[in-house]
């Protein structure tokens, strides 16, 4: 006699994962198409994401692009604000930045970055899987041709379905490189002779059969086993976080809704539980015989049962092959695809939605929310404290920044009766794209600027070095070593001031 429990005997779902067999062989997962509320604001946001992630490349500010993460050449702009090698330490505290707020992100919402806004998800639940509804039919659909033999029809539906998947890859992998190497590299990879970007062009088609791969072989296993955000969510999430949960105080034990006289399922729903009905019925059954002092059996089955009806819809649409009755799990990304699936059941059975929601494991045991736990208060704090040194390290960054060090090695020159010199290296770092001359004045004390050799030019996003004598006058000089300050111009304005030592006699 076995008992229905929100977590069926079982502990063994843990055991393995749903994609994966007893043998090891990967079980291909065919989700039913979801519909609902939560699938069509996904559906809706999805479509701007998409516009955003493709159009940005082409967006130019003062003929610069709007996004540009150039690894190779350690170049990074970030909404038209162009950060060089020199910035790396900013570029690296924001992305810790940014990874202090996933993890405050993630400890309060779960995986709701995965559901609505991941690449992976949006290109995997929105492109791909559609236009494979689109051209095989919905899951069963799908499951029957893959299991015909091959005919002229299934040829077609295979061919054309796997071209469009590996033209949406070649896309994808263009807009890739374009946020790496710029749109017009890309554009050049595209329209010139492949010989003239050799290594352009297979990076070009290395990502494409990558992306193709991922979207039309690997899918749900990346999120389950590649994603290493995924792979933190044990770390991260706690019984607090608000995920897609089911309310099993509510839902179970679960148990199909049967005709007092018999088994034969009632409308408008006998078309989802006939489906699951007969390896169902034996355990319906036992549940009749666990009730043996009822009046009518069945009867006290039914009022004895929570608000799962067990019609496994929920199962039917997971992308990952999961049933989220189990609890929270690895697999999940927070779809909502079964949030959809089951309101459309509880709708047809006129019992309220809900039953899968975005809840946590607290809210569904205590019926309170908890958010500000001392963990997310913690976070928060190291979060606000991340916000504030970027900002201040941000306000204090300059488009050009300018090194002046004494020569190493050389001490002071007497020049004349009454002045001493000291030879310097200069070192201008130029972030911005543009070409412009320098002019250096000495602020304090008085004296003067030799530069060796012709004024100085900086060349867009490259450093340029050089050497200046600087003389003052003896009277000028405080003790042996006296601090003086520099200013650097271009074009008559100010662009930075630097501070350096000046050696004299004693
Ligand atoms: S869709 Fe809802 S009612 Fe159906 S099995 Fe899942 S949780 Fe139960
Ligand atoms: S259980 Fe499956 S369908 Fe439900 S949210 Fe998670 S991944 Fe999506």
């Amino acid at each position: 006699m076995s008992e229905i429990t929100p977590f069926e005997d079982v502990e063994e779902y843990r055991d393995h994962i749903a994609t994966v067999d007893e043998k090891g062989k990967r079980i291909w997962v065919y989700p039913k198409k979801p519909k609902g509320k939560f699938t069509s604001a996904r559906t809706y946001l999805s479509w701007a994401f998409l516009i955003f992630l493709f159009g940005v490349p082409f967006i130019k500010v003062n003929g610069e692009p709007l996004m540009l993460f150039n690894i190779l050449k350690r170049h990074f702009i970030i909404f038209g604000v162009s950060f060089a090698p020199q910035d790396f330490h900013l570029f690296v505290l924001a992305m810790l930045t940014f990874v202090v707020f996933i993890i405050l992100f993630t400890v309060i919402y779960g995986r709701l970055f995965c559901g609505w806004v991941c690449p992976q998800t949006v290109f995997m639940e929105m492109v791909y899987r559609k236009i494979e509804y689109l051209i095989e039919g919905d899951a069963n659909a799908q499951r029957r041709l893959n299991n015909s033999p091959w005919t002229s029809d299934k040829i077609i539906k295979k061919l054309s379905k796997q071209l469009i998947f590996f033209a949406i890859a070649v896309l994808i992998s263009n807009t890739f490189l374009a946020y790496i190497i710029g749109i017009d590299e890309v554009y050049k990879i595209a329209t010139e002779p492949i010989s003239q970007n050799l290594t352009g062009f297979i990076a070009m088609l290395v990502f494409s059969f990558a992306f193709y791969f991922v979207f039309a072989w690997m899918r749900e296993q990346v999120c389950i086993a590649i994603c290493p955000y995924g792979r933190l969510q044990g770390v991260l999430l706690d019984k607090n976080s608000i995920v897609v949960h089911y309310d099993h105080v509510r839902g179970e034990p679960r148990g199909k809704i049967k005709k007092e006289t018999g088994n034969k399922p009632i409308s408008p729903i006998s078309s989802i539980q006939s489906s699951v009905l007969q390896s169902e019925k034996a355990v319906a059954l036992e549940m009749v015989e666990a009730l043996p002092s009822a009046a009518n059996p069945i009867e006290a089955v039914q009022k004895s049962l929570g608000d799962c009806i067990d019609c496994k819809l929920c199962i039917h649409v997971c992308p990952t092959g999961i049933d989220i009755r189990n609890g929270t799990q690895l697999e999940c990304v927070n779809c909502t695809a079964c949030i959809d699936a089951c309101d459309e059941v509880m709708d047809k059975v006129s019992r309220p939605r809900g039953l899968i929601r975005y809840a946590s494991a607290t809210s569904i045991e205590t019926k309170t929310q908890k958010v500000f736990t001392t963990r997310v208060k913690a976070y928060t704090v190291v979060l606000a404290l991340m916000v504030i040194l970027n900002i201040v390290l941000l306000s204090m960054r300059t488009d050009v920044e300018v090194l002046l060090l004494r020569t190493p090695g050389m001490l002071f020159q007497k020049v004349g009766k009454d002045k001493i010199s000291n030879l310097y290296n200069y070192e201008i770092i130029n972030k911005t794209r543009d070409t412009f001359p320098i002019e250096f004045r000495l602020v304090k004390p008085k004296g003067t600027i030799k530069l060796v050799g012709k004024t100085p030019f900086t060349k867009a996003s490259e450093v340029t070095e050089g050497a200046m004598f600087i003389e003052i006058e003896r009277k000028n000089l405080g003790s042996r070593k006296t601090r003086i300050e520099v200013d650097v111009y271009s074009k008559g304005k100010k662009i930075d001031r630097v501070k350096t030592n000046f050696l004299g006699p004693i």
